[in-house]
């Protein structure tokens, strides 16, 4: 059996993406800033495409600004809103310790021009409270970003809240939604979201395409000078094949919401309900605020790279964490960040389900883990110790 439960890594594409990019690698290839027939006609696909996935964010067409993906929105979008902060003499931001690197490392270059940054707390359960973000705000706030939902524990945060506190404040909000985007239901006006960031390869779209939605009144700086596309906020010729694939993908996702919300939510529940079987294990993030398709574990007295190696040789793809932080050594900072301890941190799973799984393949990982967990252990001088009682289990 050969299942695919990296999800959040990146999604298989769609028939529906790939067949709506066929005509634009094919036929349509003109220009969209030609004035001739071609180049208008690969252009009237580029307006439709930003209008319908306007209509599923409920903003304006012109908010929307295509970019190469998640991470180059997630610069644009902080960078954007502290340029824009410093000229009021604003150099305060807000976020939390578990966002994707796009957005902390982007932070950390501000940081380095003299930006006040302050990362909340997610507490153990990988929620960010929203008193806590009230609390954090100074006068020199100028923009607060916090994720919708977290890549590797999947917790969902209360950004409809967190919004309507930014509103009171008069403070910016960015939003980094790559994982909710097409999962769960967004609507930027009326969670009071002033930036967001999606990723199309995360629903079923190509790779190397997303979306930064900017609120009017929000002046974006750009990151790539040159021609006047995208209303010159971000120069380079429009990617229509990846545009159309992501409107078509967005769309197909949108629509059927409840319909697999309702399905991968019942799959990850008897995934987790089956994992938690195994002694000495423990779910990372809250159980029920958590996306439908995210289970992430942690395992004492075991490896994750050595578990990731031996479920792929039984035909299970999952991940320790982010495929980012994968192939470094480091524990997961998100893991830390909700209080696990290293020797913990770096035995974790996640197994990030989508639509395409079945019972029979999530009944099949259960087993595969519980047999490589128990093989694992049974050759750990770490988990010998710990049966021996030479040292305490952090695990109960
Ligand atoms: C995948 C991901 C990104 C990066 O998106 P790319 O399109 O791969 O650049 C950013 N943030 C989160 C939460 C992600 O899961």
């Amino acid at each position: 059996m050969n299942i695919y439960a990296d999800n959040a890594a990146t999604t298989k594409m769609s028939k529906a993406a790939v067949d709506a990019m066929l005509p634009y690698l094919n036929e349509i290839y003109g220009n969209p800033s030609s004035l001739h027939s071609p180049g208008q006609r690969a252009n009237e696909a580029l307006s439709g495409a930003r209008e319908r996935i306007a209509r599923l964010l409920g903003c304006e067409p012109r908010e929307l600004t295509f970019t190469s993906g998640g991470s180059e929105a997630d610069n644009q979008a902080i960078i954007s809103a502290a340029r824009q902060g410093e000229k009021r003499g604003k150099k305060h931001i807000i976020s939390t310790a578990f966002e994707h690197h796009a957005v902390l490392h982007t932070l950390d270059r501000l940081a380095k021009e003299g930006f006040e940054i302050t990362l909340l707390p997610v507490h153990e359960n990988g929620i960010v409270l929203p008193e806590e973000v009230a609390g954090a705000i100074r006068p020199d706030t100028c923009l607060i970003t916090i994720m919708y939902a977290n890549n590797e524990i999947g917790t969902i945060q209360p950004i409809g809240e967190i919004g309507r506190i930014c509103h009171e404040r008069g403070v910016l909000f960015h939003t980094d939604a790559v994982q909710a985007a097409g999962h769960i239901n967004i609507n930027v006006k009326e969670q009071g979201i002033d930036l967001l960031s999606l990723s199309a390869h995360k629903f079923h779209g190509p790779k190397g395409i997303g979306v930064l939605y900017a609120g009017k009144g929000i002046r974006l700086t750009n990151l790539i000078e040159g021609g006047a596309q995208e209303r010159g906020k971000r120069a380079g010729t429009e990617n229509i094949p990846a545009i159309m694939g992501m409107a078509a993908a967005f769309e197909e996702a949108c629509k059927g919401i409840e319909e697999n919300c309702k399905k991968v939510t019942a799959l990850r529940n008897r995934l987790i309900a089956g994992l938690k079987e195994i002694p000495h294990s423990v779910l990372n993030g809250d159980e029920r605020q958590r996306l439908p398709g995210n289970v992430n574990f942690c395992f004492e007295g075991i490896e994750g790279e050595s578990l990731l190696l031996l479920l792929d040789e039984k035909g299970v793809y999952a991940s320790s964490g982010s495929a980012c932080t994968s192939g470094s050594l480091d524990p997961s900072h998100v893991l830390l960040a909700i209080g696990r301890p290293h020797e913990i941190a770096h035995g974790s799973l996640r197994l990030s389900l989508s639509e395409e799984n079945t019972e029979e393949e999530v009944d099949y990982m259960i087993a595969a883990v519980t047999e490589v967990v128990a093989y694992l252990r049974s050759i750990s001088p770490v988990w010998r110790d710990l049966v021996n009682g030479k040292q305490q289990f952090v695990i109960k």
